[in-house]
This record gives structure tokens, C-alpha cells and sequence, in this order.
């Protein structure tokens, strides 16, 4: 007998109710009571979609209201001691508080230079390479644990009092300790031993209750794990072993390799392996792993909005199941919170697109059609595996998706596309005669205030009741703003400001061939945060150019180098759904070609300097340390091929942030930019001490001030930053700019924090 089940679900609802709830309860309008039974109502729903699409159990723990991470230091009563609870606080109360923090006075505005006021979050940070943030345990020495099992109980109770079968999920204490930070540097390895026996409680707890299987989610399995904590897993799952409620230990996101054998050999009842990112793993586990024991296979993506290609899921199968005497179940590759609920009948999308995806609901039927298929043949299910055939066929033949004149134009390249015409020394030569800029030079990262009055016009301009020539005339008004502004304050290169843009990603994917855009394709990102990725279901054109009327417009008001503003090929890859159908590599290398069409317009349009953004390169790093260097070296080589086409004397600028990029230094400083600007004034410029220890051969404009606060910054504070940026980088190749983009400030703030600033910069010159 197949069985099917999925790995976790989508929570926040199809029409994002528990988001709207959460928020509502949090400006006080509706109670916990309310709040919970929207929650619960969410769940009856979800486990009963399950229920119809003949899943053999429900997904139970898989519900937070703001983290599953959270949910766990909760449930073992681990929350750092810094919140001081008392334990007069309700659980949600904690969550909330644990979630958003406590703002007692507001640190930000008070200006006394101290982080002791109020309670910060817990840290947030991402989901392994999803964009799912999680909230960081915090761990010491002294952390000790205490069961809370209640909540999760009466979930449990919840569900078999709806009649269904249940497996609870969880986290495996492995990876839960290894997600958590060790505040004093204590090893949290060494938390294992305490809170083992809890674990162990917790199972048995759960087998009463009635739940017949437990999952406990070990993704770390696909990491470089040190030694101590691969050895940690064969002594702690023995232990849980004992409990007695049937175990699936569950690995996704990344291929298991060394800790193949490791994962087979753990005494449980099953386990779990992601088919769509290490479908080479699944022979030699089907092999190596024990008949006694259940092996699920992760064979719908539960990554990608795809419609599966059965045939080939099924042909994946049948191996598998020719080898094993032992059960086999299937499932999608991880949890479907990475997915938007459902796609399947998206007002925004064309009815052809619809038909090529699969949310998560679609998914589970998915399940079902295979399941039906390996059980009772491929008759019994014969309708639905021809609908899915006649999509995939309809995708693969779609001229909307294989476009010869693409494919042409990326033959064309010449090999040395991805090169500047000089070498840097030179080209710096030659920038530094055509715009003879003050030493410290003053920039900002790009975008300006979207104020109400800005946001408000695009939302009428969007709905048809503001016409295109009348928004075109409001954003005209608030570049002109814009530039006035820094013509004002002495910055030295201007930017439009981005007015013009909702988001840095579906501004470009608007107007580019091969992009679609749900209304409806919401994801969570973290707490009650959904993104609503693009659709990149094509090859990539650029039938016009994007941004050259704007900036040219900007520049027309100004003799000051005005910096054209795009976001880069890797960060457009990354913050979409992308093909399954070919390489993430070729993709991305056509939204380069696409970007590079727009810089050399920007170029022939008289612009001189134009700002590449690759905020997310950092993030789109592989799990393995094996992989990395692949994707380095194709990443870089789509920013220069974006870079490349201009003359020596056009500068480009590339920024980054939020991320550490130490650990990627050497192909930060390969993608040649002419100068970087990037994050580091939260690190007090540690950031850059990296790159000066590396001896980073380009400009640099570490960030001087953190643009997530109103707080405005103090000019002296500058000076102390941009002196100790002196000390690691010639102060000759130092920018002056904040962080980030200003798109979330208001302009009293953003005027008075860029005169301190300016202010700064003038004070170092004068000192040289
Ligand atoms: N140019 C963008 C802005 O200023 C960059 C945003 C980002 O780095 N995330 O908003
Ligand atoms: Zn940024």
C-alpha cells in the first residue's frame, strides 16, 4: 500500500486570513479568543483539503501564528531570560513578545546611545535558501528546558476530534539547537543532553493523545555538519526510538551525500528524502535503507509552482519501488509553505499560464493521481494524467516560452562579453578625469521616500483612474523633488529616487518578456509578511527600455552626474519562481543580456554612472560548500555580463546588503564593479574589515548610517565610522552613502540624516 502525506502546509490561508487576523489582533481590535478560532477554523480547513485529496494522515504542528521556530522554544520552554517572563503571560502573549519584541521608549528616537531600553525580537533570519524567516533561539550556557505541550496537544486533539488520522510534525532537536545562536558563545551541542529527555516526553505524550506517527523535520542532514553533531544523531535518536510512536525522520532542501548512511541506519520507522533536489539519492537509499523501515519520497516540488510532469515522476518511482520490499510513501519534497495556496484560478493570471501551475492544494492532488497510478495502473487515473500531459505539452511547445531570438542572442555574445574592455586601474583613470568628484564622495543607495501621496497615485494610476499621462507628470514632480533635494544638500552623485517603482524586482519583471504576476500567489515570509513572487515561466526579452526616460528625465535637471538605478540578474532570479524546465544558470544569463541592453541605452542616453543591485547574491548561495563555487562563477559571470557592454568611462556601481559576505569576498571583488556600496554600519564597519584584509581592489561605500530607524544620524557618529573604514581601505577608494535605499523613511528624517552626512564627508576632506 503507497501512502501519501505532505510535510507541512500553508497557514496563512487562501485569502491570507490568518495574516489579516494577526494584524487585527495586534492593533486590539479582536482578543485571543477571536483570534484563535480563526486559527482553528484555518486548520479544519487545511486538514480537511488533505482529507479530500486521500492523503493517508493530516499534517498536525505544522500551524504557527507566526513561526514554527518560535513555536518550539516555546514548547520547551526555552525562551531567553532576557523577556523576564513570569509566567503570568498568556502563550500567545510570549509568542507575540518573543515575535515582535516590547518598545518600552522608543530606542531608536531617544538618542542616548543604549540597546537596554525595551525587549528586541528575537532575531530573524532565513530558512535554510528559502525566503521563509525564521526567529532565532537564543541559547546559553545556562538554558534550561520545560515542557509546554499543551498547545500542541490540543491541536492534536483538535484533529482526531475531526475524525482524521494524524502525524505530528516537528522540529528534530538537532537541527532546533543548531538553528539557535549560542549568546556566549556556549556550545549548543552541549544542550542536547537536557533536552532529550523532553523530547522524549513529548513523543509519548503525543502517542497518547493519539498520534500515529511523528516527524521530525533534520534538514541539517544536508549540510556540512561537523563531526560532533553528525555523531550527536545515532545517541539521540536511540533515545527517542524509545518513546515508541513510529518516527519519520525528515531531510529536504539539499542532497544528503556524506550523511547518506548516517540518515538510513538512525533507528526509526521512516524516512524522508527530497526526490527534486537529490533525485541521484534516491537509488542508493531505496538500496541502503532497511525494509522494516518506511521510505517517503519527496517527488512533488515543493519549492516551484510547476505542474509535476508525472510521467517522469512516475518513471522516478518505479525504481524505487522495484527495489523495495519495505513501504513507500510519497509526498512533495518539503513542506508547502514555500508555495502560494493555490494558482488555479488567479484572477491576474491568463487561463493558458494557469494550467502550466500548481499550488498547494493543486499539489495534493498531485499526490493522489500518482498514488492511484502506482497502485491500481495508469488507467484508473488516465483522465487526469492526460490533462497533465496536454499542459505540459502546451508548455514545452508555447512560443511564449522558447523564444529562438533569445536563445540567438545569447549565442551571439562574444566570450569576452563578461569583461570590461580595461582593467579597473585604468578605467578608474579615466572616471576620475570625466567626473573629477571630491575625495569621499557622497551617494545614496537609490531610492527616495515612497510617500502616501506617491503610493496613492500608483494605486489609482493601477486601477485606471489616474491616466498614464497625469501619473507620468506626478512622478516627473517627485524626481524633480528629488534632485532638487540633493542638488541642495551637496550631494555629489544624484539619483531619480524610484519613485516610479513598487518593488525592485516587479518594477523590471513588468516590463520583460517572460514574467507573469499573480494576484493571489502569496507566500509567507515571516510573521504575518507575504511576498507575492513573479512568475517567470519564459524566456527573457526586453521588448523597450525600462528605465532610460526617467533617469534621462532626472538628468536633464542637473549637472551633476545623475546614477541610473537597475536591480541585478542574480537578485531578479532570486526573488522569483523560476523554470524548472532549464538551468537556473541560462536563465539568469537572459535576464543579464536583458539588463545589459538597458545599461548600454542608459549609456547612449548620456548617463554615466549606473548603480547595478545585487542585494540577494549572497543568498542565493547552495546549502553545500561543494556547490558554491558553480554558482558563484555563473552569478558573476550574468552581473558582468550586465556590466560589461559600456565604455571605460562609464562607471558601475553594484550595492549589497543584508548579509554577511565575508565568506564570498573573492567573488564579490570578481564581479569588477567599479565601486561596491554595502551594508556595515549595524556592524560598526566590522564588514569592511574584511574586505580590507582581503585587500578588495575596487571603490567602496560602506554604508554610514542604518536607514532602518528615523533615528538621524549624528555627524560625528559618521566621522568615527568613515575613520575606522580609513583604516582598512585607502581612503582615496572610500564612498560616503548610507546602508540601503530610503524608500521606507520619511524626508524630514532623510533631509536631515544626508546634511549630517554630507556634513561628515566635507569634515574628512578637509582633513586630508
Ligand atoms: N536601489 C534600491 C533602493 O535604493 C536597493 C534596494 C536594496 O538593496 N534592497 O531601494
Ligand atoms: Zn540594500
Amino acid at each position: 500500500m503507497i501512502k501519501t502525506h505532505i510535510l507541512g502546509y500553508p497557514r496563512i490561508g487562501a485569502q491570507r486570513e490568518l495574516k489579516f487576523a494577526l494584524e487585527r489582533h495586534w492593533r486590539g481590535e479582536i482578543d485571543e479568543l477571536a483570534l484563535e478560532a480563526v486559527a482553528a477554523d484555518l486548520r479544519a480547513r487545511h486538514w480537511a483539503d488533505q482529507r479530500a485529496a486521500g492523503l493517508d494522515f493530516v499534517s498536525v504542528g505544522d500551524f504557527a501564528f507566526y513561526d514554527q521556530v518560535a513555536d518550539h522554544v516555546l514548547l520547551f520552554g526555552c525562551a531567553p531570560a532576557r523577556f523576564g517572563f513570569t509566567g503570568t503571560e498568556t502563550p500567545l502573549q510570549q509568542l507575540f513578545t518573543l515575535a515582535r519584541g516590547v518598545a518600552t521608549e522608543a530606542h531608536d528616537d531617544c538618542g542616548c546611545g543604549h540597546t537596554s531600553h525595551g525587549k528586541p525580537a528575537l532575531e530573524m533570519t532565513k530558512w535554510f535558501d528559502t525566503n521563509y524567516h525564521y526567529l532565532v533561539p537564543e541559547f546559553d550556557a545556562a538554558t534550561r528546558f520545560a515542557l509546554a505541550p499543551d498547545r500542541l496537544l490540543d491541536q492534536v486533539a483538535q484533529a482526531r476530534a475531526l475524525g482524521h488520522a494524524v502525524k505530528v510534525t516537528l522540529v528534530g532537536p538537532l537541527s532546533f539547537l543548531w538553528l539557535g545562536k549560542a549568546k556566549d558563545g556556549a556550545d549548543r551541542l552541549a544542550l542536547l543532553e537536557s533536552l532529550l529527555p523532553l523530547y522524549c516526553d513529548l513523543l509519548a505524550r503525543l502517542k497518547a493523545a493519539g498520534a500515529e506517527w511523528v516527524q521530525l523535520d533534520e534538514p541539517i542532514l544536508g549540510l556540512d555538519l561537523p563531526g560532533d553533531w553528525s555523531l550527536a544523531f545515532e545517541r539521540a535518536y536511540h533515545l527517542l526510538h524509545g518513546a515508541g510512536v513510529p518516527l519519520l525522520l525528515a531531510t529536504y532542501f539539499s542532497p544528503l551525500q556524506e550523511n547518506l548512511s548516517l540518515a538510513c541506519k538512525l533507528p526509526v520507522a521512516g524516512l524522508h528524502v527530497d526526490g527534486v533536489r537529490a533525485p541521484e539519492e534516491l537509488r542508493p537509499v531505496a538500496d541502503w535503507l532497511p525494509d522494516h523501515k518506511v521510505l517517503s519520497v519527496g517527488i512533488v516540488d515543493g519549492r516551484n509552482i510547476w505542474r509535476a510532469d508525472l510521467d517522469a515522476c512516475l518513471e522516478r518511482l518505479r525504481p524505487v519501488l522495484e527495489r523495495r520490499a519495505g513501504a513507500v510513501w510519497l509526498a512533495p519534497s518539503c513542506s508547502l509553505l514555500h508555495v502560494p495556496f493555490t494558482l488555479a484560478h488567479d484572477a491576474a493570471l491568463d487561463a493558458e499560464l494557469r494550467t502550466w501551475l500548481a499550488g498547494a492544494r493543486e499539489k495534493l492532488n498531485e499526490l493522489r493521481i500518482l498514488q492511484q497510478a502506482l497502485t491500481h495502473g495508469e488507467q484508473a487515473v488516465a483522465m487526469d494524467l492526460a490533462a497533465a500531459r496536454a499542459a505540459l505539452a502546451a508548455r514545452r511547445a508555447s512560443p511564449r516560452v522558447s523564444r529562438p531570438d533569445v536563445a540567438a542572442a545569447l549565442a551571439a555574445l562574444p566570450p569576452d562579453a563578461d569583461r570590461r574592455a580595461s582593467p579597473f586601474a585604468q578605467r578608474q583613470a579615466v572616471q576620475r578625469a570625466r567626473f573629477d568628484l571630491p575625495a569621499f564622495p557622497t551617494t545614496t543607495i537609490g531610492s527616495f521616500p515612497q510617500t502616501p501621496a506617491i503610493r496613492a497615485a500608483r494605486a489609482a494610476w493601477r486601477r485606471g483612474d489616474l491616466a498614464d499621462a497625469a501619473y507620468d507628470t506626478a512622478m516627473r514632480a517627485e524626481i524633480a523633488h528629488a534632485v532638487r533635494v540633493q542638488e541642495a544638500l551637496g550631494l555629489d552623485v544624484l539619483v531619480h529616487g524610484e519613485a516610479e517603482r513598487n518593488d525592485m524586482v516587479e518594477y523590471f519583471g513588468e516590463q520583460l518578456d517572460g514574467f507573469a504576476f499573480s494576484a493571489n500567489g502569496w507566500v509567507q515570509s515571516y510573521g504575518s509578511r507575504c511576498v507575492k513572487p513573479p512568475v517567470l515561466y519564459g524566456d527573457v526579452a526586453r521588448p523597450a527600455p525600462m528605465t532610460v526616460a526617467w533617469t534621462a528625465y532626472a538628468q536633464s535637471l542637473t549637472a551633476r552626474p545623475m546614477k541610473g538605478m537597475l536591480t541585478g540578474p542574480v537578485t531578479i532570479l532570486q526573488w522569483s519562481f523560476v523554470r524548472d524546465d532549464q538551468p537556473r544558470a541560462l536563465t539568469c544569463a537572459q535576464i543579464a543580456l536583458a539588463i545589459r541592453t538597458e545599461v548600454t541605452d542608459l549609456e547612449r542616453a548620456g548617463i554615466g554612472i549606473v548603480q547595478i543591485d545585487e542585494p540577494a547574491l549572497r543568498e542565493g548561495l547552495p546549502l553545500r560548500r561543494a556547490s558554491r563555487d558553480a554558482y558563484l562563477d555563473w552569478a558573476g559571470r550574468a552581473f558582468r555580463i550586465a556590466a560589461s557592454g559600456v565604455a571605460d568611462a562609464t562607471q558601475i556601481h553594484t550595492h549589497m546588503c543584508y548579509a554577511e559576505f565575508n565568506d564570498i569576498l573573492p567573488a564579490i571583488a570578481a564581479l569588477d564593479a567599479d565601486v561596491i556600496t554595502i551594508e556595515t554600519s549595524r556592524s560598526d564597519m566590522e564588514l569592511l574589515a574584511g574586505f580590507g584584509a582581503f585587500a578588495y581592489p575596487n571603490e567602496i561605500g560602506p554604508g554610514v548610517y542604518d536607514i532602518h530607524s528615523p533615528r538621524v544620524p549624528a555627524t560625528a557618529d559618521m566621522v568615527r565610522l568613515l575613520r575606522k573604514a580609513s583604516a582598512v581601505v585607502p581612503a582615496d577608494r572610500l564612498w560616503v552613502n548610507p546602508d540601503c535605499g530610503l524608500k521606507t523613511r520619511a524626508w524630514p528624517e532623510t533631509e536631515a540624516a544626508l546634511r549630517n552626512m554630507v556634513a561628515a564627508a566635507r569634515l574628512l576632506r578637509d582633513e586630508a
